[in-house]
């Protein structure tokens, strides 16, 4: 492992469990009338979690996405002036420090840098943004590994959600799963970071 590709939410700080993903599917559908669906993964975020990204996922590349995303957004800005960090975040940054690191996150990008900023973690961030297909897709995580100057095959992903163990499949990334079990079976996964730092790669 060269570099580290580190999901966000839920991953190093709680900020979906604060954000009311309910109002903007209300949002959305006030904008947009009917939303699309999408081929996803299962996972266990709740069920307007899963249909904001949904419509996001289905939007990508369309001229929708963009205002979408807005809308979407604005209650995760709000939802990060109370976020809390995930369980052992100060130990783990604190570790991998000198590893190239860079956090992927489908959060928007104002909010997924204030959320970050809040909490004191002072790394690069490529936040959900209209040139790239949102994960599970590899785009995102072929965008952090770019910034970095490595290969993707190079990068481990850490992240909590089958959404980020599909990505780096895709992206051909390692991964290492942390704080949930959302993950099929062969997949190391730590209770929280400070066990994952146990789980990555060493060299
Ligand atoms: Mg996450």
């Amino acid at each position: 492992m060269k570099a580290l590709l580190l999901d966000l939410d839920r991953t190093l700080v709680d900020v979906q469990s604060f954000t009311d993903y309910e109002a903007s599917v209300v949002d959305l559908e006030a904008r947009f009338g009917e939303l699309p669906g999408s081929d996803i993964p299962e996972t266990y975020w709740r069920p307007a979690t899963l249909r904001a990204m949904e419509v996001l996922v289905a939007w990508a590349g369309d001229p929708r996405w963009q205002e979408a995303s807005d809308l979407i957004e604005a209650h995760e800005l709000a939802a990060v002036e109370v976020s809390t960090p995930m369980p052992g975040v100060a130990r783990f940054v604190d570790a991998i420090a000198g590893i190239p690191t860079v956090v992927v996150t489908l959060m928007g990008p104002a909010a997924a840098r204030a959320a970050l900023d809040r909490h004191g973690i002072d790394l690069p961030v490529i936040g959900r943004r209209v040139d790239l297909r949102p994960k599970p897709a590899p785009d995102q995580l072929l965008a952090g590994a770019e910034l970095l100057g490595v290969e993707a095959s190079a990068c481990t992903m850490v992240g909590d959600s089958s959404w980020d163990h599909g990505a780096a499949v895709a992206a051909g990334a390692g991964f290492v799963g942390v704080g949930s079990t959302d993950f099929p079976p062969g997949v190391p996964v730590a209770a929280d970071l400070v066990t994952a730092l146990g789980l990555l790669p060493a060299s």
